[in-house]
């Protein structure tokens, strides 16, 4: 908190919505990239193509209701646009934008061959029955179908989507082709084209490249106190392997509180509970504790796998970790940067924490196009090589350049895009 009045006003998290928060980070990348590069970096600040769409369904009660939908190509360059698509209430374009462009830079660090795209439907899904989501989902297919196809667009899950939702995606998209196309989305159930280990694998990935920045900074894993925000796909797969592996996750928070034990969370009665009582709150061996406490919680390694923008200008000053890992996409604002970096708190950045999950996608596609399925061994160990090796590059251009990791990312990956467009040349 001491640090905030060296923070420029005009970085108030007020000001900043999901895409000028990536407008940002890329003009704090600008200046590292290769100086041949840098005069195209215009083209990552705007998306190649956005699709607004209206989704009509018919409601159980017989009434209609509309949402409001889209679908984001940030950039083609390196392959298909992939991404996830997400229903939320708050959903908006700006915010569909960031994660599209978020999508572009992470499928880069990892180097897998896709451009990044995402899509979102503005509605909360909790308020609609299973039969009037299967009508949502099959109706936004339908409209953004355009759009899709296994070599031009490929969907996968994010907040509030699933297997089931992905099912849904890829038989509407076959039934308006006439052919079953597995590999037109991914996050599918294993008996329907989808890969194994890929529930699991944003978690992993963060797990992974948690254990690498450890290494690096002298920090033991066994024994370590982690704190999780999140416990959905991400939060709750990165929690079990922590503690799988000796860590002890001290605090939890998601959409119903936060809540608490310094000798370790029993994971299993917490999730357990949650999925009886739909809140984390009154979870056994687990004290309630408030949102200013679980950011300034003892911890050492701060996990943030819900939303954007948690970690703002106000709560910054609070954390007590050492080492921040980002499961969710966003959740950093600018101007928290700033006050983490002069705080000498390490940030594991979102494109690169968080892209197991892509990468386990690109093996799910590959192995749809192929159809030829791997193992789940084969799987985990080639996630934890890519995961590894990234992270490396990452780590050593960070400490090359004298940057902190998010810009490191988004060089490697920046440049990676901003090569293909000069390869590739402007058209016409
Ligand atoms: N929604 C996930 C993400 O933000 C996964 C995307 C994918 O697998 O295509 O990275």
């Amino acid at each position: 908190m001491n640090n905030v009045s060296r923070i420029p006003s005009y970085l108030s998290p007020e000001h900043l919505g999901p895409w000028e928060t990536f407008l940002i980070q890329v003009d704090r990348v600008e200046p590292h990239l290769a100086p041949e590069l840098r005069p195209l970096t215009p083209i990552l600040t705007r998306p190649m193509r956005a699709l607004i769409v209206d989704v009509p369904i018919r409601l159980d009660s017989g009434e209609m209701a509309h949402f409001e939908g889209y679908r984001v190509q940030h950039n083609l360059a390196r392959g298909p646009g992939k991404g996830g698509i997400r229903f939320h209430p708050q959903v908006t374009l700006s915010e569909v934008m960031a994660l599209s462009a978020w999508m572009t830079v992470k499928n880069a660090v990892v180097n897998v061959p896709f451009g990044g795209a995402k899509g979102g439907v503005r509605v909360d899904p909790k308020q609609l029955s299973l039969a009037e989501l299967e009508r949502l989902t099959r109706r936004y297919t339908s409209e953004i179908h355009i759009l899709l196809g296994q070599d031009k667009d490929i969907p996968a899950p994010d907040i509030n989507t699933n297997e089931q939702t992905m099912a849904w995606i890829m038989d509407t998209y076959s039934m308006n082709e006439g052919r079953t196309t597995m590999g037109v989305v991914t996050g599918k159930p294993v008996s329907l084209g989808g890969s194994l280990g890929r529930k699991d694998a944003t978690g992993r990935g963060v797990f992974v490249t948690t254990v690498e920045a450890a290494r690096h900074l002298g920090l033991e894993i066994a024994g370590a106190r982690v704190a999780v925000q999140g416990f959905g796909n991400v939060g709750e797969a990165a929690a079990r392997l922590f503690a799988e592996a000796g860590a002890r996750v001290v605090a939890l928070q998601d959409g119903s509180g936060s809540i608490a034990n310094p000798a370790g969370l029993d994971l299993q009665a917490v999730k357990a509970w949650r999925q009886t009582q739909r809140s984390l709150l009154g979870a056994p061996g687990a004290e309630t504790i408030d949102a200013e406490r679980f950011w300034s919680t003892d911890a050492d390694i701060l996990v943030v796998a819900a939303m954007e923008n948690q970690i703002n200008a106000a709560n910054a000053g609070l954390i007590r970790a050492r080492l921040i890992v980002e499961g969710a996409n966003g959740p950093t604002t600018p101007e928290a940067d700033l006050i983490l970096q002069e705080r000498g708190i390490t940030v594991i950045p979102d494109v690169l924490a968080n892209a197991g999950g892509v990468t386990v996608s690109y093996f799910e596609w590959v192995q749809d196009i192929s159809a030829f399925f791997w193992t789940e061994d084969e799987i985990n160990a080639r996630l934890d090589r890519i995961m590894r090796e990234a992270f490396a590059a990452v780590w050593e251009a960070a400490r090359s350049k004298g940057i902190v990791l998010r810009t490191a990312a988004f060089v490697l990956g920046c440049e990676r895009v901003l090569l293909a467009h000069k390869l590739r040349g402007l058209y016409p």
